[in-house]
């Protein structure tokens, strides 16, 4: 199919996106890597009649690193976040789920700041933002805005983020020294969308007791679900196999899959919990090495 026609333009500056944005209210929509977009546009479930790109608004692509936080342009694809040296060394778990986002058409093409504003419940950036604290910076008329990932995805494609806002920056704060992350994700097939996704990142204390833990899923609900009973499980515990299993158990009860293409919703649930249990061993694992080489440089 072919999308209706509509208006391109291609503005060189913020400032000229928001009085867009102003002029043509509902009828406008931002494109960025277009890879969620366009195939809406061609299937006519979404038919703006004003189209906004921002490829050539300058300094929205980037990584870097100020006050303890990883800050990334919304314009910053998926390669150039998985292939970040700086995201490697400082975030396994934003690097790894960049990673495992659709073949390497999308990752090149697609941005993290469309990830997020598209809000697909199985969006794998989704969960990953809400196990690592992750803040969202978004600008408009009226000046810039903050939001804290927990805070921003509401339903299911639907976001805080109003007609009128752009959003800029991702930031993730850099995990102290003794703490472990990972995404992990079940797809059918390589590239696919996932069946279930777990994020989890923890920090650990020299003696293996969980001070900060935040699990995360994708996939399983109308958006982005946090597992609060099994974070309590295993918060100001040691973390042992016994309780991983237990707080394994814990998400999947928490998880609210439906029965689609991707299998039945019983079997997600029980996804949840081999995945989750699987993540949280990767986490604690991870934990406990850079405590080993912390402990080596004493
Ligand atoms: C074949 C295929 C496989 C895929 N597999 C996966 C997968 O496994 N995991 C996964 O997570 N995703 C997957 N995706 C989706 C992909 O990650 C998209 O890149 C992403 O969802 C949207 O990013 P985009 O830059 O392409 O945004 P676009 O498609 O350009 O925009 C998406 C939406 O966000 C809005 N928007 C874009 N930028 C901004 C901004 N800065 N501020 C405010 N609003 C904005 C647009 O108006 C639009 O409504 C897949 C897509 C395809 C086509």
């Amino acid at each position: 199919m072919v999308p209706k026609s509509f208006e391109y333009f291609s503005p060189g500056s913020l400032s000229e996106v928001l009085s867009l944005l102003r002029k043509y209210k509902d009828d406008a929509r931002l494109l960025a890597g277009g890879h969620s977009l366009i195939p809406l546009m061609k299937l006519r479930l979404v038919s703006p009649k004003y189209v906004i790109d921002l490829r050539k608004i300058p300094n929205l692509s980037y990584v870097r690193e100020k006050g303890g936080k990883l800050l990334i342009g919304a314009m910053t694809t998926h390669r150039q976040i998985a292939t970040s040296p700086l995201i490697r060394s400082k975030s396994e778990i934003l690097a790894e789920t960049a990673e495992v986002i659709g073949d390497p058409q999308v990752r090149n093409l697609g941005t993290i700041g469309g990830s997020i504003a598209h809000a697909d419940p199985a969006g794998d950036y989704l969960p990953t933002l809400l196990a690592a604290g992750g803040q969202l910076k978004a600008i408009s008329v009226r000046g810039q805005k903050t939001f804290k990932a927990e805070d921003f995805f509401h339903d299911m494609f639907t976001t805080a983020l109003k007609q009128d806002e752009i959003l800029t920056e991702i930031s993730v704060p850099i995990a102290p020294a003794l703490s472990g992350g990972t995404y992990l994700k079940l797809e059918r097939k390589s590239g696919d969308f996932a069946v279930v996704g777990v994020a989890v990142q923890l920090t650990l204390d020299e003696s293996n007791v969980c001070n900060r833990v935040k699990i995360a899923l994708g996939a399983v609900g109308p958006t982005v679900i946090r597992a609060f009973e099994a974070e309590n499980v295993l918060r100001a515990n040691t973390v042992d196999d016994a309780l991983i299993n237990e707080a394994a158990k814990r998400t999947s009860d928490a998880s609210e899959p439906i029965s689609d293409l991707r299998g039945s919703a019983e079997y997600k649930k029980e996804m949840v919990r081999v995945f989750t249990q699987r993540a949280l061993v990767k986490a604690r694992d991870r934990a406990r090495s850079n405590l080993h080489k912390i402990s080596g440089t004493r």
